[in-house]
């Protein structure tokens, strides 16, 4: 059921990149944010920029066909499978996201090559095994061949670190080596002392709930991962595509990791 009177991350995450698929309680929880962090639109949009150069990165580089997106949050201009497919028309993508209001307009990111395949599972990323354990998921993924696991802006939802470890080494213990993990977190380590303040008094007045994350604790998260370079940057910051202005760090507070499983 799509539920109009809470506000779902999907929703205002959408309200903040400009887009239409958002009700009134996302914009007023959404505009309250952007009234404390005016930088939130632009971390929303150069998240989404990370999230096409690594999966540009992953298919053309990589080498990699197999993609497993959770989190995937409302379609919008380049989707996974349309990053990847541009690259490599047999990309075969699986997108998982717990929001239904996802589902509801799942049909966008169903649009695949003839030569690939893309497929959406409504589960939850505090389940892994559940998502691991899906028929449909393991026709359209060989967890014999490397797969990218995408947790984009999505991690940061799970606060206690202990659960946050787990999830992330029982998705990257499924698969095979030379897999990857493209990883984007909120974090409060390009923000001032003041911001910083700002933004954990709204997290126990339960006004954001993307707890973020330390590039120390981020580190623990990917223990047993290469982390490929340019290493714990801010979304923007992660191999950019020219060297035309970026934002500020400090605007962006999200880190962007590209790792692989030896
Ligand atoms: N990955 C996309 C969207 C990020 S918005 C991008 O970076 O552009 C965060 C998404 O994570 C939302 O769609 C939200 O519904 C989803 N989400 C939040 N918690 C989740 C959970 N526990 N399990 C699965 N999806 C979750």
């Amino acid at each position: 059921m799509v539920d109009d009177t809470r506000v779902h991350s999907a929703r205002r995450y959408n309200y903040w990149l400009g887009g239409k698929d958002n009700f009134a309680v996302d914009r007023e929880s959404g505009d309250m944010i952007a009234a404390a962090f005016p930088g939130v639109r632009i971390t929303a949009r150069e998240n989404r920029g990370f999230l096409r150069r690594a999966v540009t990165h992953l298919a053309a580089e990589a080498g990699v066909r197999q993609f497993l997106d959770i989190g995937t949050g409302l379609p919008t201009a380049d989707n996974t499978h349309e990053v990847a497919q541009r690259v490599a028309p047999s990309s075969r993508v699986v997108y998982v996201d717990n929001d239904p209001m996802v589902l509801v307009h799942a049909r966008a990111l169903l649009t695949s090559t003839p030569e690939g395949r893309t497929h959406y599972l409504e589960a939850d990323l505090r389940t892994p095994e559940k998502i691991l354990a899906d028929p449909e998921v393991l026709d359209v993924l060989d967890l014999d061949r490397p797969v990218a696991l995408m947790l984009v802006a999505v991690l940061h939802f799970v606060r206690d670190d202990a659960e946050a470890r787990e999830i992330v080494r029982t998705l990257v213990d499924a698969l095979p080596s030379g897999s990857y993990l493209a990883l984007s977190h909120a974090t409060t380590d390009f923000t001032d002392a003041e911001g910083r303040a700002r933004y954990l008094s709204m997290i126990d007045a339960g006004q954001v709930d993307a707890y973020p994350r330390t590039a120390a604790d981020l580190a623990l998260i990917l223990e047993g991962l290469e982390v490929l370079e340019p290493g714990f940057v801010a979304v923007s910051e992660w191999r950019p595509d020219d060297d035309g202005p970026r934002p500020d760090a400090g605007d962006v507070a999200i880190y962007g990791v590209l790792a692989r499983k030896p």
